[in-house]
């Protein structure tokens, strides 16, 4: 389950943020998420809930999803528009030729702890 990999990584990294700041509790833990990253937030919050149940530092942690939206640039015209809506097509020019700027993100962006 794709969903549960990325909590291990975050909980990893919220406890060593923690230790290393010499913080015995992490009380939330906010997540950009890119709208194209494929993790379904349902499932990260299942898989986030079970995850922090097995550990002490991690008890009713509260995880805080900010969604990133995606934008695709256009090599033929130089545009940027939303790629959810219009995906690899360019709606300004049909170009193809075209790559993804943002919105595959999975990033820890802040942790408060005790
Ligand atoms: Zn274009």
């Amino acid at each position: 389950m794709h969903e549960l990999g990325i909590v291990f990584y975050i909980i990893d990294d919220a406890k060593k943020a923690a230790t290393d700041n010499g913080l015995t509790s992490v009380k939330s833990v906010t997540l950009t998420l890119g709208e194209v990253s494929g993790v379904v937030p349902e499932l990260l919050e299942d898989a986030w809930t079970w995850a922090c149940k097995r550990e002490p530092m991690m008890e009713g942690c509260e995880l805080v999803v900010e969604p990133l939206a995606a934008v695709t640039h256009c090599g033929g015209c130089g545009a940027d528009y939303p790629t959810v809506a219009h995906g690899r097509t360019c709606p300004h020019c049909g170009s193809d030729d075209t790559y993804l700027l943002r919105g595959r993100e999975v990033v820890l962006s802040q942790i408060e702890a005790y």
